[in-house]
């Protein structure tokens, strides 16, 4: 059993890096922008709500996040072994939930990898992606207020996790591999 939250800005490998750390760990993946994204793709109830604060760089309201979180864990029992989470949580509140929703299943984080990058360099990669990846919410406009979403309410969660000793660090720029060997690095001793 082993929880680990990928955290970080936008565009700052979160997606990436997690894809290789579920092969290397044999974790279940849930990314809440890929869930959402899902939804909005097949045009459900919850689709439609998601795209009316992702294409305007919101953050989708914490009740519900967090409601949708909860219902992933339950639907799929494989999570019990292990979850990499992608994406969430991203405000104090979303993180106060999940520490609860954890406990009551006897678990909890063990660790939080933060993937920092220079705001220049980020908004560089969510321009050139936007070009490509077809999301509404990957145009300069966008992007902007992701990025300040970012810094006022997610950011403050790395205070959060180092407070509970829990956060590493991760140079967030450079090679995909060197920054996945970094990460593993720094979590070696975080695996019991
Ligand atoms: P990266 O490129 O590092 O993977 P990203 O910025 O592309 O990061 P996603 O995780 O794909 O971000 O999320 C896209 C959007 O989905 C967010 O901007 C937000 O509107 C919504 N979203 C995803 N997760 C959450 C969450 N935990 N709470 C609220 N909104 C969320
Ligand atoms: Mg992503």
């Amino acid at each position: 059993m082993y929880n680990l939250v990928v955290f970080g800005a936008p565009g700052s490998g979160k997606g990436t890096q997690s894809a290789r750390l579920i092969d290397e760990y044999g974790l279940y993946h849930i990314s809440t922008g890929e869930l959402l994204r899902d939804h909005i793709a097949r045009d459900t109830e919850l689709g439609r709500i998601a795209d009316s604060y992702i294409s305007k760089g919101q953050l989708i309201p914490d009740d519900l996040m967090i409601d949708i979180l909860e219902h992933t864990l339950n639907e799929n029992p494989e999570t019990a072994n292990g979850v990499i989470f992608d994406g969430f949580p991203r405000t104090i509140e979303q993180a106060k939930a999940l520490k609860s929703m954890l406990a009551k299943r006897g678990s909890k984080v063990h660790a939080v990898v933060g993937l920092e990058v220079p705001d220049e360099e980020l908004m560089d990669r969510l321009v050139k992606r936007g070009a490509e990846s077809g999301r509404s919410d990957d145009n300069p406009e966008t992007i902007n207020n992701r990025l300040k979403v970012y810094n006022a309410q997610t950011a403050p969660l790395r205070d959060y996790y180092v407070g509970e000793g829990k956060y590493h660090a991760i140079k967030g720029s450079g090679a995909i591999d060197d920054i996945f060997n970094s990460i593993k690095e720094a979590l070696r001793d975080t695996r019991e």
